[in-house]
């Protein structure tokens, strides 16, 4: 039930005539309502890993004399203080995606770039979880390149975007598909161009063809119950809440690939089932071809 609020305003039209206005402000009350549930959240998501550190802290110096025990707790709160960077690296994302304004932000983006880039930001965590992330460029295996991060970008994968917000909506695609799959399990990142015979109006005389950049991150982890699948798009949403906390989540992670995807012009969306994977697609509308040249 969306309850509607009302303010009345009493205005005067002249020496002794009044108008009473009644202004809808439930709009007004929503905002401040996500706003305020916002920062609850946020606090207490920052609560339990601060807390715990400092509780493991102190449990640290009455263990001094056992070093496996002083290793076992350092270690806790190194993965500790990681959720907390995470987080905080989330909410800057989340602020930044929501400043933006698509137009300023909008250049020529190589996505095989920015998706090679979002692999290497994940690849500490896939090999402590020994998970073979894969990259495939229309249909074949990408070498990545290990000493050349700058390596020679692709022109037919060029999206306007903004380099920062795509490669964090892959990052995140792709520390999910880490975060939610068994040890040992294997994830692959699809990168092709879609669309390339598909007119917008065949019958046109005018008609353009139109091209997308595609990006999947496929996993064969854990899956998303149905029921769950149209909220974990929203913040703070997990399927569940204990798991996906234990296993380091922020409940941000996909919120901000959506809205930084959706800003310019792409969507994403997903395919998943329970016990069998997942698999999340980007696309974005590829740039105009560069005529400059
Ligand atoms: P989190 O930081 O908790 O992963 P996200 O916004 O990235 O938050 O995702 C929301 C929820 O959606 C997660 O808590 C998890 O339950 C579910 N989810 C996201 N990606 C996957 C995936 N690849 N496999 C299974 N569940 C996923």
């Amino acid at each position: 039930e969306q309850a509607t609020h009302t303010r009345v305003r009493i205005g005067a039209i002249d020496d002794d005539a009044y108008a009473v206005f009644l202004d809808d402000v439930s709009e007004q009350r929503r905002f401040e309502e996500v706003r305020r549930d916002f920062v609850t959240n946020v606090s207490h998501e920052l609560k339990t890993p601060s807390g715990a550190i400092a509780l493991l802290a102190e449990t640290i110096s009455d263990a001094v004399d056992d070093p496996d025990a002083v290793r076992y707790f350092a270690g806790r709160i190194t993965k500790e203080s990681e959720r907390l960077n995470q987080l905080v690296r989330h909410l800057i994302d989340l602020q930044r995606v929501q400043d933006m304004s698509a137009m300023q932000a909008t250049q020529r983006v190589d996505a095989l770039a920015a998706v090679r880039e979002a692999i290497e930001l994940n690849a500490t965590s896939a090999q402590e979880r020994q998970i073979d992330v894969r990259l495939t460029v229309d249909g074949q295996m990408h070498q990545m390149p290990q000493m050349h991060p700058s390596a020679s970008s692709d022109s037919r994968f060029e999206v306007l975007a903004d380099r920062e917000s795509l490669t964090t909506a892959v990052r995140n695609l792709v520390e999910n598909a880490i975060r939610y799959s068994p040890q040992h399990g294997s994830v692959v990142v699809v990168l092709e161009r879609a669309g390339d015979t598909a007119p917008i109006d065949a019958a046109s005389t005018h008609a353009v063809p139109t091209h997308a950049v595609r990006i999947r991150v496929v996993d064969q982890g854990i899956g998303i119950p149905k029921d769950a699948q149209a909220r974990v798009f929203e913040r703070f949403y997990r399927v569940d809440a204990a798991r996906s906390r234990a296993t380091g989540g922020s409940g941000l992670g996909l919120s901000i690939a959506k809205h930084g995807i959706e800003e310019h012009g792409g969507s994403l969306s997903m395919w998943s089932h329970e016990g069998f994977g997942s698999t999340f697609t980007i696309e974005l509308p590829a740039a105009p071809e560069n005529t400059e040249a």
